[in-house]
């Protein structure tokens, strides 16, 4: 008796388990109020430029009724129902075919599917069509825009900051240590600590900060001590 409660009890939690697995799925296709801006701002930035404006106008009413509306990715839909929620535009072609808009908004659904924005789920009923829709970061196409997108933004490398071996203290040491830290003119070996850097072609007379215009120098050899008066150089 004792077996077989462990055994029905063992069943339960088993259950329980898969349930709970269950539950964290559906989690996932749901969606936080907070994340809606940033959702629709990858919408535009991301998507909108890649499809046609009628693949857009579909995307939104989609995105409206299933997103918006219920916080899930799946909506069951009708041509029909699309072709009135979007509007006129479809008609407008060819008033005599009442059809025409159905049919565009068909062809545009099949395209959507193509280009993996949405995805038709089981069978088509009388209330229509089940779509899941999918957000940017997991359109191949966005996801390739977002990455690209990424890199631009990063912060560029000023490369005039990038050549500055005076003033940036891991490329003052590369200078040193090219020079293995002998002083340029009187070849005394100097230490990291009283090495200096001195310009071959003087900044006044428009000598760079460029790689090949420094020089390790002792502190008495440096030009600078001459052309700067003795107070600047301190302060410096
Ligand atoms: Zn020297």
């Amino acid at each position: 008796m004792r077996d077989e409660i462990k055994k029905i009890r063992d069943l339960l939690d088993t259950v329980e388990e898969s349930l709970a697995i269950k539950d964290e799925e559906s989690v996932r296709e749901t969606f936080d109020i907070f994340e809606l801006p940033q959702i629709i701002k990858d919408i535009v930035d991301f998507l909108q430029p890649v499809i046609s404006p009628y693949e857009m106008d579909i995307y939104w009413f989609i995105f409206r009724h299933s997103v918006l509306e219920t916080g899930d990715v799946f909506l069951r839909v009708s041509n029909g129902r699309l072709a009135k929620g979007i509007g006129t535009k479809f008609k407008t072609f060819d008033k005599q075919n009442s059809r025409f808009g159905e049919k565009t908004v068909a062809e545009n659904l099949r395209s959507l599917e193509v280009l993996g924005v949405i995805m038709k789920f089981g069978d088509t009923t009388r209330e229509g069509t089940l779509y899941k829709i999918f957000l940017p970061e997991q359109i191949q196409v966005c996801k390739e825009r977002m990455k690209i997108h990424q890199l631009d933004s990063l912060p560029s490398v000023d490369p005039r900051k990038e050549q500055d071996y005076y003033n940036i203290k891991e490329n003052r040491l590369r200078i040193f240590e090219r020079d293995e830290y002998l002083c340029y003119k009187c070849n005394k070996q100097l230490t990291r600590f009283n090495a200096t850097l001195d310009h071959i072609q003087p900044v006044s007379e428009g000598g760079d900060n460029s790689y090949d215009n420094l020089a390790t120098s002792c502190f008495h050899c440096n030009s600078s001590r001459r052309s700067t008066p003795i107070s600047d150089f301190i302060a410096s």
